[in-house]
């Protein structure tokens, strides 16, 4: 950062470039195309397709909002769809249920820090001539591994895979960034024109694209943190696997899914409380012992204002809804001790008597 002060190269100095190659080497050799914010990324993906106005755009029920804003702004249609009750993650039956004539794109999302299924959902996208987009704001680093033996790194399967390197994600920055990722060397240069004025060469456009980059500032922190990625991603593993020993006997809650075609980079360490009526309980109660937890998401897309005009009734993503009112995410990140773990593990277990 002292480099970047001292060159005054603030927007597109040397370290953009280099951040991307180094993630780009981590994620199996995928060109990476820094942007602005993992909600842009997930913007000029969607330009990207070049998709008719009134084209439908499938995402999940159970995401941030970012997932549909995206195609909302684009002038596409969302679709939601309901994901699966153990790994809160799309349901590929869904979605193949929910594909018309208009469809223009699936966005799958890597909620919590696991793949969604990748293989079916890459089959699906395949027999329908559909691009595949991931969501990959919160599964950085995460590996599928297909029934063929290939493994792949999450958000370079699809056509773009999308990220975040937002303060709180599993690589944060200090402010906003994205980026954009794609096994696809054509599409990578389209992509890097997309997000910078659609320009080919400074002053020549060839579309009309978005001011959407890295900082410098942001890219030369984000090159030392990368480097940590993997002792972090370790980290929070650990913490998972001793929230997995600790809680997985108390009654009245259920731990997180693990699918064991992925792997899960936590995060997110999300617990349902199977009383949904006792979750806000259980979260005030911790909140009193100094346990801050937090609830992601409190409302389903659809039951957002924003996007009642889609039309869609409460009801009708069961899953999604229920998901909404049982689910509570406990503390996690490399730097939780084991024995501030331990009491939050302890007073979880007060809370239901045991
Ligand atoms: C954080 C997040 C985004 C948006 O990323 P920003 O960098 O905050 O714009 C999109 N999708 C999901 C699933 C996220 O968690």
């Amino acid at each position: 950062m002292r480099e970047v002060l001292d060159s005054a190269a603030f927007i597109q100095g040397p370290a953009v470039g280099q951040f991307a190659a180094e993630l780009g080497e981590y994620l199996g050799g995928a060109h990476v195309i820094p942007c602005a914010n993992g909600t842009d990324a997930l913007t000029l993906a969607l330009m990207n397709l070049n998709l008719p106005t009134g084209a439908e755009v499938i995402t999940p029920a159970f995401t941030y909002v970012a997932t549909l804003e995206a195609a909302a702004l684009l002038g596409l249609r969302p679709v939601l769809v309901d994901v699966l009750p153990d790994t809160f993650n799309v349901d590929p039956a869904a979605v193949e249920a929910a594909i018309t004539p208009r469809t223009g794109a699936i966005v799958a999302v890597h909620l919590f820090g696991q793949c969604a299924d990748l293989e079916t959902l890459r089959s699906i996208s395949t027999r329908h001539g559909m691009a595949l987009i991931e969501d990959n704001a919160q599964a950085l680093g995460a590996t599928f591994r297909f029934g063929d033996g290939e493994t792949a790194f999450a958000g370079a399967v699809g056509a773009v895979g999308t990220t975040s390197f937002f303060p709180s994600k599993n690589l944060g920055g200090l402010g906003d960034g994205g980026a954009l990722l794609t096994r696809d060397a054509e599409r990578a240069a389209l992509l890097h024109q997309l997000a910078n004025h659609g320009q080919s060469q400074k002053y020549y456009h060839q579309c009309i694209g978005l001011n959407s980059r890295l900082d410098t500032l942001q890219a030369a922190l984000l090159r030392v943190k990368l480097r940590q990625l993997p002792h972090n991603t370790a980290a929070r593993q650990a913490v998972a696997a001793r929230y997995d020993a600790a809680l997985a006997a108390v009654p009245g809650i259920a731990i997180p899914a693990r699918d064991a075609r992925s792997s899960h980079v936590f995060h997110q360490y999300t617990i349902q409380v199977e009383d949904g009526s006792r979750r806000d309980a259980l979260q005030l109660f911790l909140q009193k012992c100094g346990v801050p937890t937090m609830i992601y998401y409190p409302l389903p897309v659809h039951a957002q204002p924003a996007y009642a005009y889609l039309g869609y009734q409460a009801g009708k993503f069961p899953v999604a809804e229920r998901l909404c009112g049982a689910v509570l995410s406990l503390p996690i990140h490399p730097l939780l001790t084991a024995e501030q773990q331990e009491y939050v593990i302890v007073r979880i277990s007060e809370f239901f008597g045991q």
